[in-house]
């Protein structure tokens, strides 16, 4: 039995052929490479293993190197490097997607459940309390939006299939119906006292569930499970 990886999501398949479809990420068995099966349990063994693989010193980046070959990721050599790639390199390597988007995935839920309570209850008071969620969440989206473009392309080889195109989708619902939300509740701050109320409650469950999506999509690459 041979063992092959996704090129893309780095998902481990044994068997005498790749799938025909990566069952994570979805890409055709083109885009899977044989590796060897030893190569494939350092690389879940460091999947485990708690600490960061990539060193910030060349000892410790030697370690690495010895402890577990890993699989061809292209890395330019360090000179011809311009800034703009040291930092967002810097940023796969950190995860700097996954990290921030867990701060509009906690506070959203937030927001839209503090929206409801003030529909539910009449309050101006709550509803502001939900704007000012949103405010914060609106500051963080363009750099969540942005290193989940950077991740994808660096991390993902942009690939297009149809996870990846849900996941862009429900980030860009997530994004507009967050604006639409903030602007509706600045202009129209008791709106949710008024008869029109559900639209904006509806607006928000459309938020929250893209916002869902596109973590759960995010899980699933991560995690390949
Ligand atoms: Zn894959």
């Amino acid at each position: 039995m041979k063992t092959w990886q996704c090129t893309v999501c780095k998902y481990i398949h044994k068997g005498d052929a790749p799938p025909e479809k990566c069952p994570i990420c979805g890409v055709p068995a083109s885009k899977f490479i044989e590796i060897d099966p030893a190569e494939a349990e350092a690389l879940a063994a460091k999947k485990k293993r708690p600490p960061a693989k990539k060193a910030a010193s060349p000892d410790d980046q030697a370690k690495t190197e010895t402890a577990a070959p890993a699989a061809p990721e292209p890395a330019p050599p360090k000179k011809d490097r311009k800034p703009y790639d040291i930092l967002t390199d810097l940023m796969v390597q950190h995860h700097a997607h996954p990290v921030s988007v867990h701060f509009p995935n906690g506070v959203l839920p937030v927001a839209v459940m503090v929206f409801v309570l003030a529909w539910l209850f009449d309050s101006t008071l709550l509803s502001q309390v939900g704007m000012v969620n949103l405010i914060f969440v609106l500051l963080v989206l363009p750099f969540v939006l942005y290193s989940g473009v950077i991740e994808w392309q660096k991390k993902y080889m942009q690939a297009m299939t149809v996870i990846f195109k849900i996941k862009i989708l429900a980030a860009a619902i997530t994004t507009a119906s967050c604006v639409i939300s903030l602007a509706w509740v600045l202009i129209e701050p008791d709106v949710l006292t008024r008869p029109h109320a559900w639209a904006f409650i509806l607006i928000n469950v459309v938020m929250i569930a893209a916002a869902g999506v596109a973590g759960h999509i995010g899980g699933k690459l991560v995690f390949k499970d």
